[in-house]
């Protein structure tokens, strides 16, 4: 799985969007087994600094892959900023 689009972050302490590049977050990928085969766990992070005021901006967004080829949910952990529009992600297998 990846993000198919860049993510906006905007910045808590000065409200600016920063424009993440998709390619710029970190990849982990956690598997576990469930009834239907395995539940993968896709783990795009980062931390960033807001480009107008160095603000520290920790983002991570989660995209569970369940079962295989298909996003069943997502969910995002952030610090410092807000996520701004549904993150987007794309399958290929
Ligand atoms: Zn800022």
């Amino acid at each position: 799985m990846e993000l198919s689009q860049d993510v906006i972050l905007e910045c808590n302490n000065c409200g600016h969007q920063n424009i993440i590049d998709k390619k710029s977050f970190e990849v982990e990928e956690y598997s576990s087994e469930r009834k239907m085969g395995p539940e993968i766990e896709w783990d795009f992070h980062g931390d960033f600094n807001c480009e107008q005021c160095g603000h520290l901006m920790e983002c991570r967004i989660m995209g569970y892959e369940y079962p295989e080829g298909a996003l069943n949910s997502w969910d995002k952990e952030v610090s410092g900023c807000v996520v701004l529009y549904k993150p987007s992600f794309v399958i290929d297998n």
